[in-house]
């Protein structure tokens, strides 16, 4: 099969800082422990299997805060997608280390948010219901929040300035549509639209991509948002037949002996070497064969290809 890479490949930049915050924690000898870390530190099976081979405490309660409170020691670690106030206040008041990966993206549009609140703006978020990045904002800040399923239903009589923005994870196309949508009911919206670089280059590259391609294959989390909304797009934008691959031994749930001409994009949250083993793979595609990962835990904290 002939296949097509996308740019960029790989893990981002908020996902590699994380990561190198974490390591970087964990070979300090005086670390207080044990240590927590509150949700996946990314949407990846394997980076966080590696975490939790090194000894760290995977708590993934929905409740984050019913978590926190059952923690008297210790350090605790919160992920990349954005932590509540009211969060890093429990953990302080209980005196845990605290270890926070707060993407600078993220961060920025909890400073965006504040800014127009202060100016008395209303605010709309949109976001995925329940993703740590919303449930944060949401707690920090009295946004209306709205879902991509959502935002016709009991839309709040809003005056005065408003603005539209998002989690930094959501398709740029989706969010325009979204915002051309709400316009015909609050026709003084305004847009901040903050999909991250990282989420962005991917969605531009796959929507640019070749036409002639007759197969998508997007490799990543099915946890991971960004990963969804490249699967989202493949199908709605491109058109295609569009799959989703987590290790190279997904490949054994499909025959794709029918596609010639193969376009691979991922995640950003994931490794390339996952990426890579896929490609290897589809060179030489069988049907008949069984595919089997060779890959460890430290192929996947690669941070580069
Ligand atoms: S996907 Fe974007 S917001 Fe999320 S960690 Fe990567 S750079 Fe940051």
């Amino acid at each position: 099969m002939k296949v097509t890479k996308l740019i960029p490949q790989g893990i981002c930049k908020g996902v590699a800082r994380a990561i190198t915050i974490v390591n970087k924690e964990l070979t300090n000898k005086n670390i207080i422990k044990p240590i927590y870390m509150i949700g996946n530190l990314v949407h990846n099976k394997n980076i966080m299997q590696g975490f939790i081979d090194k000894g760290i405490i995977l708590i993934n309660e929905n409740d984050k805060k019913n978590a926190l409170l059952k923690i008297n020691k210790g350090t605790v670690i919160f992920t990349a997608h954005g932590v509540s106030k009211e969060l890093i206040n429990i953990a302080r008041e209980k005196k845990l280390n605290i270890i926070d990966t707060t993407c600078t993206d993220v961060t920025k549009i909890h400073s965006l948010i504040s800014s127009y609140i202060k100016e008395n703006y209303s605010v709309i978020f949109l976001g995925v219901k329940n993703h740590p990045e919303s449930n944060a904002i949401v707690n920090d800040f009295p946004v209306y929040f709205i879902t991509e399923d959502s935002i016709l239903e009991d839309l709040p009589k809003l005056t005065g300035n408003i603005i539209l923005t998002n989690q930094s994870t959501m398709s740029y196309i989706k969010v325009k549509e979204i915002y051309y949508d709400l316009l015909k009911y609050y026709p003084n919206l305004i847009l901040s639209e903050e999909v991250c670089p990282a989420t962005r280059l991917r969605q531009e590259a796959l929507i640019n991509s070749n036409e002639n391609a007759d197969l998508i294959i997007v490799v990543g989390d099915k946890m991971s948002n960004n990963t969804k909304m490249l699967k989202a797009i493949g199908k709605t934008h491109n058109k295609k037949k569009t799959i989703l691959l987590e290790t190279v031994e997904d490949l054994n749930k499909y025959d794709l002996s029918e596609f010639q001409n193969c376009i691979i994009t991922s995640g950003a949250s994931t490794p390339f070497a996952v990426v890579q083993e896929i490609i290897n793979a589809l060179k030489t595609y069988d049907k008949n064969t069984k595919y089997i990962s060779k890959l460890n835990t430290k192929d996947y904290l690669k941070l580069k290809g």
